[in-house]
């Protein structure tokens, strides 16, 4: 098993150091004179199988969907840390958290390299607009209007270029009203990179009184592991606060339930007061996606206009019985992926490479024309955008969640996902839980130890990890 294992492990290090050859590819596009503008459209907390492009069972998204129509949906794009701002951490650097210096709900340190200022220095007139999160004012921006903290959903406060305003209406109105004007203020002899970053649907799920009653009328099914009891699952899973049935408050709810409700029923009662709320949420970001890509459209921006759909991380719709995220199980780490640029990248295709959001960086620098510089840990795939399947591309990624105790006890862990297996390495001397999914392949399993996993967190951390974070199960 071990002479496996370090076989195995060296394959992984290999292909890594393959991949890195590759990056001098150079994009289609990345003459100076063309280079794209970019309109990147981040949700927060909306996972993929709440986008019908997606195949989602409890909601349609159209307007979303006309990016996936028009270019590329990805089906195994993840996030290596799944929270809201240790996300936004690694796509605005290309770097893992314990380089960014962003493990948990702490300051980003605006003076580091980013996206944003390698775009800006570049010529590209920069914009970032809406949630930003990260407690520090952002940088890089030539112009940024963004929420305080979480900020609200109805007559929110916006802090525009460090002043603070309130606006009346709804949030999600106010973050593309904000973004088409930046659009049609810019100026226009720069190409543009602006950051468009939705608050909802986030906790607590407040719907605009357009949306709020769209889902009165039908029963949203439950997801297939609705009622996981945990028994095949690892103690931190039976542990964490985050259940359908026992830790959404009378907040999320906005009622109290029926008194004659109670066990499976008083469940799936709170399921379809939390996932309505959450969808009418959503519906509200579509019909928004739905006016930006018109003003494109009307303003003839959008054949030289890259645009990404995008959420900072996935989110358990009822699945296992939760709400939230931070987990490294599939509904959590997948992040919706969705990206179009005319006449570079093919319309309605599916690409199953497995991309990171610390690639999310390194990509639009590339098809800024721009050099990636070699401490940026992700990886550009234009290669992949452009139908290319790159023999040596990634087969596995590493993940990793700190945050504990707060909010939801959700003990952190580390792992890595290959394409066919999933597994959780857990701190504090907790037992390992193991997703499995029909297709795997043998040897695979066999390289599922506790060495492999601790070799793999320390060929990404550069750092030997102490036993109490890694070889103790
Ligand atoms: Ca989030």
């Amino acid at each position: 098993m071990r002479a496996c294992c370090i076989h195995w492990f060296k394959i992984a290090v290999l292909a890594f150091c393959c991949l890195a050859g590759t990056l001098a590819v150079p994009a289609a596009g990345a003459q100076k004179s063309d280079r794209p503008n970019i309109l990147y459209i981040m949700a927060d907390d909306h996972a993929a199988h709440a986008i019908s492009a997606y195949g989602s069972r409890i909601n349609q998204t159209p307007n979303i969907d006309r990016i996936a129509n028009d270019g590329m949906r990805f089906v195994n794009c993840f996030v290596v840390n799944s929270i809201c701002t240790p996300s936004r951490a690694a796509i605005l650097t290309g770097k893992y958290s314990h380089l960014n210096g962003v493990p948990v709900f702490n300051r980003f340190d605006g003076s580091q390299p980013t996206l944003a200022k390698y775009l800006q220095a570049a010529g590209y007139y920069t914009g970032m607009i809406g949630k930003w999160h990260l407690f520090s004012d952002p940088t890089g921006f030539d112009y940024w209007n963004i929420l305080p903290g979480q900020g609200v959903y109805h007559n929110p406060v916006f802090i525009e270029m460090g002043e603070r305003k309130k606006h009346q209406g709804y949030v999600t109105d106010l973050i593309a009203d904000f973004s088409i004007e930046f659009l049609k203020s810019r100026p226009k002899d720069k190409p543009f990179f602006l950051m468009c970053h939705h608050k909802a649907p986030h906790r607590p799920w407040q719907p605009d009184s357009k949306h709020a009653r769209i889902y009165d009328a039908v029963d949203i099914p439950e997801p297939p592991t609705f009622n996981d009891d945990y028994r095949t699952r690892c103690d931190a899973a039976r542990e964490a606060t985050m259940r359908i049935d026992r830790d959404l408050t009378r907040t999320d709810l906005k009622q109290d339930p029926p008194p004659d409700l109670s066990g499976a029923a008083l469940k799936h009662w709170k399921y379809e007061r939390y996932i309505k709320d959450y969808l009418a949420c959503i519906a509200a970001v579509d019909d928004n996606v739905g006016r930006l890509l018109d003003y494109l459209d009307q303003s003839g921006l959008a054949e030289n206009t890259i645009v990404i759909y995008t959420s900072d991380q996935g989110f358990f719709l009822g699945d296992h019985d939760w709400f939230d995220k931070r987990f490294m199980y599939e509904e959590s780490l997948r992040m919706p992926f969705l990206i179009r640029y005319p006449g570079h990248i093919k319309s309605d295709t599916v690409n199953d490479g497995m991309i990171l959001n610390v690639d999310f960086a390194p990509t639009l620098m590339e098809f800024a024309g721009l050099p990636i510089p070699s401490d940026i840990q992700g990886h550009s795939f234009t290669a992949l955008l452009r139908g290319e399947k790159p023999k040596d591309w990634r087969t596995a990624m590493y993940y990793r969640y700190y945050h504990y105790p707060q909010d939801h006890r959700v003990q952190p862990h580390y792992g890595i996902r290959t394409g066919a297996l999933q597994t959780d390495l857990l701190q504090q001397n907790r037992s390992m839980g193991t997703v499995r999914f029909a297709e795997r392949p043998a040897r695979t399993e066999q390289c599922l130890s506790r060495f492999c996993l601790r070799r793999h967190a320390e060929e990404i951390e550069g750092r030997s990890l102490s036993v109490e974070e890694g070889s103790e199960g």
